[in-house]
């Protein structure tokens, strides 16, 4: 099962149909399951109200 997901600056846990920024480092192969699995081990999220504070 997937862990439930938190943003990576204020730890607030993203809620389902939220929206979110996802830093990931794009996998060398090519394949949308293959970027799925990437998510959960290497994606991190940032909620927007962080990613709009970064932006300031
Ligand atoms: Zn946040």
């Amino acid at each position: 099962m997937w862990d439930k997901p938190r943003c990576t600056f204020c730890e607030k846990e993203i809620k389902g149909d939220e929206v979110v920024f996802v830093k990931m480092r794009y996998p060398k192969r090519k394949g949308f399951t293959e970027v799925k699995a990437y998510l959960r081990n290497e994606g991190t999220f940032i909620c927007e109200e962080c990613f709009n504070q970064k932006l300031k």
